[in-house]
């Protein structure tokens, strides 16, 4: 215990455990998880879909160069994905835990993601994934198609997304888990149960 007496307080500069990524099929319910869980714990969610939409309703330039990849249910190109992401970590402390949500989504931008941590001083430290069966992402992803009015949750769109998904992300998650950074987590059940398990899987 005496470590703990005359160890410098060093609360101030010390890195993180690492970022978080977040993953899992569109419908899994990543958005809302990674909302409350950097909420609670005052870390930086970082959404790529969120900032892609924001610009688009904010018309900028990048809004409209996306625009149509998110219309059609496809990914934006990784350059322009990886340009915006390094941008937005330009903005935040190596010490601030950043919760990745969408993103990486290809293994380019895992690749990406390691070498702009590398040079910002940060770590991927695990990833969360989120799994649910095929049958309660579409009942989500029609059920949020309604209630959110969102462009992409078409029947046609939701069903290119998941293949995207299957296709460029699946390989994300064995890109992690040859690292064994990964940590599956079911997404059946309530919201705050969800919650639950993926703080402590963040642990
Ligand atoms: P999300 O809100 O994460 O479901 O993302 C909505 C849409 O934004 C996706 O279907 C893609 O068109 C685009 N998008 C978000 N993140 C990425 C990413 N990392 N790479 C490419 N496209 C992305």
């Amino acid at each position: 215990m005496t470590e703990s007496v005359s160890a410098p307080d060093t609360s101030g500069i010390r890195s993180t455990d690492g970022d978080l990524i977040i993953m899992g099929p569109p419908g899994v319910g990543k958005g809302t998880q990674a909302k409350a869980l950097a909420q609670e714990n005052g870390w930086v969610q970082l959404s790529t879909g969120e900032v892609f939409r924001d610009h688009i309703r904010r018309q900028t330039d990048l809004g409209s160069r996306v625009k149509g990849y998110l219309e059609r249910g496809e990914y934006v190109p990784d350059d322009v994905t990886i340009r915006m992401v390094r941008a937005k970590l330009e903005d935040i402390s190596p010490s601030t835990r950043v919760l990745f949500d969408g993103f990486p989504r290809t293994v380019a931008q895992a690749e990406a993601l390691d070498r702009l941590s590398d040079e910002m001083g940060r770590q991927v430290g695990a990833v969360l994934l989120l799994d649910a069966p095929r049958e309660a992402l579409l009942a989500r992803l029609n059920g949020r198609a309604t209630a959110e009015h969102r462009a992409d949750d078409t029947p046609e769109i939701i069903a290119n997304r998941l293949e995207v998904y299957e296709e460029q992300t699946r390989p994300v998650i064995s890109y992690y888990e040859d690292r064994g950074l990964v940590k599956r987590v079911s997404a059946v059940g309530s919201v705050p149960e969800i919650t639950a398990r993926l703080r402590e899987a963040a642990e």
